[in-house]
């Protein structure tokens, strides 16, 4: 059976991976590829929905869904736990269609330890004083969180190296390309192309 590829996002705030994922998902055919929805205890931010976004729960919810072993993965980052549940990703992988998890480094290497195949995709600032630029252009934040989500930025972006893929967000739409071609030549390797085609190959073989 065709299996969809599993891949993992991962960047510092303000490096445009949530813009990036959203028009992948508006430009792409939903049969094609899906997001997971993380858990996580952290406040909705105004903006959000519940099942959307996140599905927001308790710390004594998430704790009884470790608990149930429902997360293949989870971490905490900046004091709230995130999960991400295994159940949905594993029935959307054997419909053929590629699963996204935005998630951070640290979920990155459990993942990878327990899915080998597991594709992962670093996206990066042009340079600081952009990345900057952008978090203030926001408006979102005081002076002093900017500071903080400047600091956050170095550290996970010190974990670049364990990446298969990095994608530089400079001209967006350049950036979109790079992810698309990413998920392009995943398809053409040969396993996957083997799998898709296996009728096709075997009578192309056939003297
Ligand atoms: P935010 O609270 O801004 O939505 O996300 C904060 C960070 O948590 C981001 O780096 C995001 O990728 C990460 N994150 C979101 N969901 C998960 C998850 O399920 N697992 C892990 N390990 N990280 C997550």
């Amino acid at each position: 059976m065709y299996q969809g590829t599993l891949y993992i996002v991962s960047a510092p705030s303000g490096a445009g991976k949530s813009s990036l994922i959203s028009r992948l998902l508006e430009t792409t055919p939903n049969y094609a590829v899906k997001v997971s929805v993380s858990h996580t205890t952290r406040e909705k931010r105004p903006n959000e929905k519940n099942g959307i976004h996140y599905h927001y729960v308790s710390e004594q919810e998430f704790e009884t869904l470790i608990k149930q072993n429902d997360f293949l993965e989870y971490a905490k980052v900046f004091g709230n736990y995130y999960g991400t549940s295994h159940n949905w990703i594993t029935e959307q992988l054997s419909k053929g269609i590629d699963v996204f998890l935005d998630i951070d480094w640290q979920g990155a290497r459990q993942i990878k330890e327990k899915v080998p195949d597991v594709k992962t995709i670093f996206i990066a600032p042009p340079s600081k004083e952009e990345l900057e630029r952008r978090l203030i252009a926001r408006a979102q934040d005081s002076d002093e969180t900017i500071q903080k989500r400047m600091l956050e930025a170095s550290s996970e972006i010190s974990h670049i190296f364990e990446y298969d893929y990095v994608i530089i967000n400079d001209d967006f739409e350049i950036a979109l390309m790079d992810l698309k071609a990413i998920i392009r030549a995943e398809k053409l390797k040969k396993n996957k192309q083997v799998q898709k085609n296996e009728n096709l190959i075997n009578s192309l073989i056939k003297k």
